[in-house]
Formats: C-alpha cells, structure tokens, sequence
C-alpha cells in the first residue's frame, strides 16, 4: 500500500479523527497531512463531520469516509433470530429489522428466509436509491469464510456444508461474504472499542456462547478456521449431553436455552416460583422473564442465573490463565439491560475466584452497550474488500 492508501485505511480503523491525529501516527508534518486530506475530499472519499472536543484552542474538525461511498446489505444469522439491515461505507445503519427464527427446522426453510430477506432490504436499498456493492453475512456455528461455506448451523441438523456465498452470489449477482458471527462481532469491536488493546477478549453471551481472541492488536483467525468455541469448552464432566456430541460443555449448562430449560424443568417438577404469577404459560418463559423474576428475589431463578454465571466466570478464567488479557468485552442477551446483573456478578465472582491474581487484578471487565456490534460485524468484511478492491485501486489510478 502506498501512503495515501495507508492513511485512509487508518482513517477507515479509527474514524471519526483529525488531521493532527493523521500527523501524529504517520510522523508527518501538518502541511502534508492537509494536501492529502484535501485531495481525498476532492475525489468525494473522505468528508469532515462535526468536531472533536475541544482541549482548548479552536475546535478540530473531524474525518470520516464518505457515506455516499457505497452501502452494504448486511444480515446477522443468530441461533433464534436474523437481523437484517442496510449500511453505509462507515457501517453506520440506514435501516434495520429483526425476526424470531425459531420456528424455522429445515436448511430449505432458513435459506428461503435468507434470500427472501436479502430481496426486501435490495427493496428498501432502491426506495432510497442506494447503490448495494456488497452482501455480508455473519452466521452461527462452523463457517470457513475463505471458501463462503456456512459449515454447520446449530438449531438445524440438516444445515450441512452450505455453500452460502456462492448460492446467493448466483442468486443476486452481488459479491458476498461470510463469516462466524462470533469472529464478525470481535472484528467490531476491535475496530470501535478495543484500538489499543494489545490483548483482549470479546464474549457472547446468549442462545449460543463463544469468544473472540485480539492477539498483538489484531483478530485471532485460526488458520483451521475454528475457533473461540468458548461454548464447547468442557466445566461439568458429568453435565448434560451438547449437541456438539460431548457432554458438559459451558454451553449446555449455560446458554440462553439451557437456563430457561432448567427453569422449565424444576417448574414442572412443582418448584415455586414469583415466574408462575408474572407468566400465562410456560411458553412464555425466556431470559427476560427470568432476569426479572430473579431481581425481585425469587430464589429458583436467582438459583439458576447464579449457577450459570459461575459456570461461565469459571470458563472465562480458564481463558484469562491461558492469553492474560487487558480487557475482557462481555455482550448478549444474558447481560441484563436493566436492574441487578445476578449473572454477571456470580461472573466476576469466579473469574476473580479462578484466575491468577496478577492477572484477576490487572485486566478490566467491560459490558458492551452498543447493540449494533453484531450487525456492524457482519458489515466489516464486505466494506474492507470494497475498499481494498475498488476504493483505493481507484487511488492507484489517480
Ligand atoms: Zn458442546
């Protein structure tokens, strides 16, 4: 890469920023810096937005990419839902919308769903006269993102080897690309988040567990392509069986799933509960529920969200002991939005009850409040290869 094609990708890394931080990280003097902000301003691929705060003096004014650069349509395939949305160039979302996905069993059934929710967003993309370059997609389960293959999807046992990059590249004629949802949100939050972290941890915590690794600043990808599988590491030898074959695995005594299962299971066997009142049926049972039962003292959900909490503090010591990371990212739905965390303290409890003291005492343990992560991830690859590819080879030629 040449100069100006380094300092825009370093404006694309940590935007929105200033030209005195473009001067300071690329020891360039102020004038220079100027020339060349002003040359991608007039090529329309960076634009001023707003101000930094001021340190006194005169405000500077802050770089980003240009949004009208291109836009991205970009899906996030959870176990339980699919959240779709239409992003710019700086993945800032333009529309977004979200569906339960439970009720689909069959590969035919979430792949029609895929391609159905791809053309309404191409809809939505030509009401607003958006130019769509790239599709992203960020799934549960194996994925190898080099070949596009969505290798195994957890909820569906017939959701095998799926070519997914090729299938909707024939069906939409628009480069698309695939990635582990886990390995996309970390790729997120090391953009906006974690910049200085040399070492770091991204958690999910939700309808499936897994963590992202930030080694020497960048994201851990394992050259097998799976990793991070933070869910299957094993906490209780003779737990209940995974569905990935084994048994005891962090995610089968702690998921989204597994607690409101417990929950079921001791209501049914006559267990009393505050949830009996809050609730018409069982079916209505979910995480939430449970959170909210457990801060107003009920003992069986406290119970429950207590004990996976440990389980889960004590898989993430176990991480901890092994990389000693500055800082752990926690996020998912099993983070309460509201009122006490009992599963998050029982959390912190055990990581400084499991892991090595120096460690337990340097690192900081940091909630993730922006919601979007997940959908921001699915978004990082396809904007870095339309900038790679088109953006700045179109520099080259100028
Ligand atoms: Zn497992």
């Amino acid at each position: 890469m040449g100069r100006l094609q380094r300092i825009l990708h370093w404006i694309w890394e940590n935007s929105p920023i200033t030209k005195s931080a473009i001067s300071q990280q690329f020891g360039l003097n102020i004038a220079i810096v100027n020339t060349q902000v002003n040359e991608l301003i007039r090529w329309g691929i960076v634009v001023y937005e707003g101000y930094a705060t001021s340190t006194g003096g005169r405000k500077a004014r802050l770089i980003k990419l240009n949004p009208d650069l291109g836009h991205f349509c970009v899906l996030r395939i959870s176990r339980n839902s699919l959240q779709a949305s239409l992003v710019d160039i700086n993945a800032d979302l333009i529309y977004k919308q979200e569906e339960y996905i439970t009720s689909l069993k069959q590969k035919e059934d979430l792949l029609q769903k895929i391609f159905k929710t791809i053309s309404d967003l191409q809809k939505k993309g030509d009401e607003q006269n958006l130019d769509i370059q790239r599709i992203g997609i960020s799934i549960a389960g194996l994925v190898n993102s080099e070949s596009g293959v969505s290798v195994a999807f957890p909820r569906i046992f017939d959701w095998v080897d799926v070519p997914l990059k090729s299938l909707l590249e024939e069906k939409f004629s628009i480069p698309t690309d695939i990635d582990n949802d886990i390995q996309a949100s970390t790729n997120a939050i090391r953009f906006k988040e974690a910049q200085t972290d040399e070492c770091a941890l991204y958690v999910q915590l939700g309808p499936g567990i897994g963590a992202g690794l930030i080694l020497n600043g960048k994201v851990y990808r394992s050259p097998l392509e799976y990793s991070g599988e933070l869910g299957h590491l094993m906490v209780k030898p003779d737990g209940p069986l995974c569905y990935c074959g084994q048994a005891g695995c962090l995610e089968s005594v702690a998921s989204d799933f597994a607690l409101v299962d417990t929950v079921k299971y001791y209501l049914q066997r006559g267990s009393r509960s505050i949830i009996l009142n809050e609730i018409q049926s069982l079916r209505e049972l979910n995480i939430q529920t449970v959170q909210r039962a457990a801060q107003k003292k009920d003992r069986l959900c406290f119970r429950v969200l207590d004990t996976a909490g440990s389980y889960i503090g004590l898989g993430i010591s176990n991480l901890i002991n092994l990389f000693g990371p500055e800082t752990i990212y926690i996020d998912g739905s099993l983070i309460s939005t509201r009122g006490e965390d009992i599963l998050l303290n029982a959390v912190k409890r055990n990581i400084y009850m499991h892991s090595l003291n120096i460690l337990g005492e340097d690192f900081s343990l940091r909630v993730v409040k922006d919601e979007q992560v997940p959908l921001k991830g699915a978004a990082y690859l396809p904007i870095k290869k339309y900038l790679f590819e088109s953006i700045f080879s179109k520099i080259n030629e100028k």
